[in-house]
């Protein structure tokens, strides 16, 4: 499979692109890849993703709350908004949160973010309100209160509920893929080093897309692994593929500074 390349090519390539690591948490690696035998401990980052460069700041993604950080046992926590602030941008200033999925670490720190508009898939929202809230095993990776928020906020007129995939801006493009959720969208942007792939959780390790090995959160098996083909078929030959979890990011991307790395 290969994409059509951009009508507007070059002119597009003005987005730059930052990880912002929040937090960080160790857990067995048995509890994480699907059907893994190793107990081998593997850290997870936390990240939110800011895209500058175009009309105006972009966050993919908006982390969780202090409170989260305390329950879970989540360690060297900051706020998102405190990385989206030392990256150069006022949080009350970000008008646009494209959110990946509705998984706690993903959109329970929407409130940080009190002028955006959150663009998510139909889909994702469905299931977050529907019949498989009740059970435990999605509940553990839900925050009900935040869930609850959507509502209000789309009520706000604050949400974009979309279906499929969407191109955000010049350049700028979201691709749904479930498997992890069941409306998991991924990014990808034009940037002058090529075209950056944000996975978030599509692919929280670099092991998951390279190896095709699933994490074992999911809704849908069949659609994870198809995800990771989109992945590699939207990334051109650069690779600029950015995994959502993965230490590994501060090492094969430009650490600027502690928690914030240049992507392109
Ligand atoms: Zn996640």
């Amino acid at each position: 499979m290969s994409l059509t390349p951009l009508k507007t090519g070059l002119e597009n390539a003005m987005y730059e692109v930052y990880a912002l690591k929040y937090a960080e948490r160790d857990t067995p690696a048995c509890q994480f890849f699907y059907r893994e035998s190793s107990h081998e401990p593997v850290t997870l980052h936390y990240f939110v993703w800011l895209i500058l460069g175009g009309p105006h700041p972009v966050l993919v993604d908006t982390g969780f709350l202090e409170d989260e950080a305390r329950q879970r046992g989540i360690r060297h926590y900051v706020s998102p908004a405190a990385m989206v602030e030392r990256a150069g941008v006022r949080a009350a200033d970000v008008p646009m949160v494209l959110a990946t999925h509705l998984h706690y670490d993903h959109w329970a720190g929407h409130s940080l973010f009190p002028k955006a508009e959150y663009w998510v898939q139909r889909e994702e929202v469905a299931f977050w309100t529907g019949p498989c809230a009740r059970y435990d095993v999605y509940r553990q990776v839900a925050n009900p209160e935040s869930l609850a928020r959507l509502v209000a906020v789309n009520y706000a007129g604050r949400m974009r509920i979309i279906e499929g995939d969407r191109e955000i801006l010049p350049g700028l493009r979201v691709h749904r893929v479930g498997g992890h959720t069941a409306g998991l969208q991924i990014v990808s942007v034009e940037t002058a080093r090529g075209r950056v792939v944000l996975t978030s959780d599509a692919s929280h390790f670099f092991r998951n897309v390279e190896r095709f090995q699933p994490v074992q959160i999911i809704t849908n098996l069949p659609e994870m692994l198809a995800a990771f083909e989109t992945i590699h078929a939207l990334a051109g030959p650069e690779k600029l593929i950015v995994a959502g979890h993965d230490p590994e990011v501060a090492e094969r991307f430009k650490t600027v500074e502690p928690g914030i790395v240049r992507i392109a």
